[in-house]
Order: C-alpha cells, then structure tokens, then sequence
C-alpha cells in the first residue's frame, strides 16, 4: 500500500461562472475512476479567480451535484479567490526574470489593429481557440518607458514576453496517450506555448489567469496527474512553460473525450447545454448517469 506521501494526486478544478453540465460529470467520474484505480487522492478546487463570471451560487450548486452524484473529494476545498498572495509571488517570480511587460492596448484596440492589418489581405496569427495574438507594440519598450506609462495609471494587464520565455525555458515536452490531441496526436509531443503569443498573467478584472493560477495551484496542492478535457490540450504547452520558468514539479497529463452536443461542438455553460440539474431533477439516478457516461 503507498504511504500518504507517494499516493498520487488527482484534482476536480471547475470554475462556478454557471451550472455544471455532463461534460465535467464526465471529466469528475474519470478523474474519480482513474484515483481509486491508482490508490490515489482526488481534491476539488473552485477556479473563481474572475470575479467578473464567477458567483458563489454556481459554487454551491456544483459541490451538490458532485456530492449527489457521489464524488469522494477531499476537504476542505481550495478556492483560488483566497489565495492571491501565491500567485502574486509566482508572478513576481517572472518579472523578476524580466519575462513580462504592461500592455495598455484595450480589447477595441487590438480588434482595430487585427481589421487594419486584414484589411490589406494579410494574415493575422490567432491562438488555438481562435483569438488574435497580441500584437504587442509594449514588448519593445524600455524600462523607462514602461515605468512611464504606469506611472500615467492607465489600465493595464501583464502579459508573459512569449518569445524571451521560451527562449530562457529551451524546448518542453509532455506525453500524451493514444490520440490524445485534436489532431489525434499521440506519444511525446513537443510543447508549443508560441502559438498562444504573449499570454495574460494579471488584468485589472482578474489579479491572477487561468494559466498562471492553475499551475501555481497543481504545484501547491502536490499534484501528480492532472487529467481534464482535450479542450485543453494546447493549454498544457503554456502550463509547461510556466512550470519551466518557476521551477514547479510537472505532474502527468491525460487529456479525456470531450461530450459534443448533437452538431458535434463541445457542451458549454453558457449555452445552458445539458445540465447536471436537469438530469438530477429528472429523477434519473446518479448511477444511470456514471453508466451513461462512462461507456
Ligand atoms: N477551470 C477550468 C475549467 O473549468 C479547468 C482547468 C483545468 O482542469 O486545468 O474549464
């Protein structure tokens, strides 16, 4: 039997900006199976950390229906909204090294720079789900010039220098299992954080992102497999870049099927697709749920 230390580590890390719907049922119940398959923990942690989207409401009705549909998850849960502190320090870490910079452009303003550039029948990169790079004008300013422009107190968010860290951090890689990737990728696959651009780190609406706070928060918690959505498979490029440069251990990754609805895109919350709830006030049972979910 593995003692405390040695057991492996999995985490449940939904954020409760709506109501759960049976995409992260099915992502809890493998995160489940695949825990008590390896003698394993399973935490749940509560990805509030914009404020803008997340409402305690959402909070509680997700541990319901986890506890409903019999989740073992440990207590007491990390909400990352209480932990600022440890990402401002992972964030420090960065600028310290020199790899981040304030941008000052607003969302209008990129929109207006990607339309002029497209408007004379160039090309302008964009992201894996979709959205425009940031074009940047900041990453070459001087010390004295950033400095300067804070000092003005216009807003403004962090971005991470992509290019400098990728450089400083050399190639990564991370292993995934057969046909993980959206291009059915398999075996060990060369991290490529580039395709994201300059990434956000803090904005005035969100004082920690996703990506920083997640791998802040897996290093924390000792997390050793994390195991969430092919949705975030590209993700895994940044978060193995910024485990790199802040010198965090890096657990394994699983990235699981995704549910799609019946015109084959993924379930979302905002779209109100289907809902835990509703298949809980159904009167269908949890177990007819873990069965139809996990076939
Ligand atoms: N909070 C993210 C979401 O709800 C998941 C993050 C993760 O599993 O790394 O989509």
């Amino acid at each position: 039997m593995p003692n405390a230390w040695s057991r492996p580590v999995f985490r449940f890390a939904p954020s409760p900006n709506g109501p759960l719907h049976l995409g992260h049922a099915l992502s809890a119940l493998i995160n489940e199976r695949q825990a008590s398959e390896l003698g394993g923990r399973l935490l749940l942690r509560i990805e509030d950390i914009d404020r803008t989207r997340c409402r305690p409401e959402f909070e509680t009705a997700l541990q319901a229906d986890l506890d409903w549909l019999g989740i073992p998850y440990e207590r007491p849960v990390r909400r990352q909204s209480e932990h600022l502190s440890d990402y401002e320090e992972a964030f420090a870490t960065l600028r310290s090294l020199g790899l981040v910079y304030p941008a000052f452009l607003s969302r209008g303003e990129i929109k207006a720079h990607v339309a002029a550039h497209e408007a004379q029948g160039r090309v302008w990169p964009r992201d894996p789900d979709g959205a425009p790079l940031y074009p940047g004008p900041e990453r070459e300013w001087s010390r004295a010039e950033q400095e300067a422009a804070l000092a003005t107190g216009r807003q403004h968010a962090w971005r991470l220098d992509m290019g400098k860290a990728v450089r400083a951090a050399g190639a990564l890689l991370f292993w995934a299992e057969s046909g993980e990737g959206p291009e059915g990728e398999t075996g060990e696959i060369l991290a490529a954080p580039e395709a994201w651009g300059d990434v956000i780190l803090s904005r005035p609406d969100a004082p920690s992102s996703y990506h920083l706070s997640v791998v802040v928060d897996d290093a924390l918690q000792g997390v050793t497999h994390v195991t969430r959505g092919r949705d975030l498979f590209h993700a895994t490029s940044v978060h193995r870049l910024l485990q790199r440069l802040l010198d965090l251990p890096v657990p394994l990754y699983h990235h699981h099927r995704l549910l799609l609805d019946p015109e084959g895109r993924k379930l979302s919350k905002s779209k109100g697709d289907a809902g835990l709830t509703a298949w809980r006030l159904s009167g269908r049972s949890a177990d007819e749920l873990r069965r139809f979910l996990l076939v």
